[in-house]
């Protein structure tokens, strides 16, 4: 009988089962119920944390400038994230300017900053006992950032007011588009089944 370190669970079906090393580019699949359990990605953490890296500068970018401007009569007004989060407090939804806040800037911004952390010491090869956990956290993190969610409220929003109004894109909407692809290719180019394995006693 194999060690338990050597024994992975199905997420599909929990069926326990023995881990095995993969060619270059193959996966392992659950042998009762056919889940895809994990793949032999590359090991290499150039690209994700490069990807990773270049999300966190668009991620300040989106912060920074205006979402969309509204032009009506004459007016012009433009806005941040962070002005419509206050507006949206000073309009008495407290729970909504927090759940705002929360999904498009401060669950981003830490899922962002621990990842680039946790990649930066793995890739220069420093050892740090809290690994495990930071990882951890990172994946708690990860359904709550809702970017997505976010930019496909605002184009709708956009498509609305463009009858009422003159709608200016901004450069942080472009941004956070740039976000969505960025943080997409990044998990895509992440391999997170070998990441573990190059924590020591991370599972
Ligand atoms: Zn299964």
């Amino acid at each position: 009988m194999c060690s338990a370190a050597k024994l992975i669970a199905c997420h599909e079906c929990d069926q326990l089962q023995r881990e095995i090393p993969l060619p270059p580019a193959g996966a392992a699949i659950c042998c009762r119920c056919g889940a895809l359990l994990y793949r032999n990605g590359s090991a290499s953490l150039d690209r994700p944390l490069a990807l990773l890296l270049a999300a966190a500068m668009v991620f300040v970018l989106a912060n920074a400038f205006p979402i969309v401007g509204i032009e009506a009569k004459g007016n012009h007004n433009a806005t941040t994230l962070f002005g419509a989060v206050l507006t949206l407090w000073d309009e008495d939804m407290p729970l909504v300017a927090g759940l705002v806040f929360f999904t498009t800037m401060l669950a981003p911004a830490f899922e962002l900053a621990i990842t680039i952390f946790v990649l930066g010491l793995l890739y220069f090869g420093v050892a740090l006992r809290a690994l495990p956990l930071l990882l951890r956290v990172v994946l708690a993190l990860e359904p709550w950032s809702m970017i997505e969610v976010f930019m496909l409220g605002v184009l709708v929003s956009v498509v609305k007011l463009s009858h009422l109004a003159g709608i200016v894109p901004g450069i942080a909407l472009w941004a956070y588009a740039a976000l969505m692809v960025l943080l997409a290719a990044s998990s895509a180019a992440l391999d997170a089944h070998g990441l573990w394995d190059r924590i020591p006693a991370g599972r």
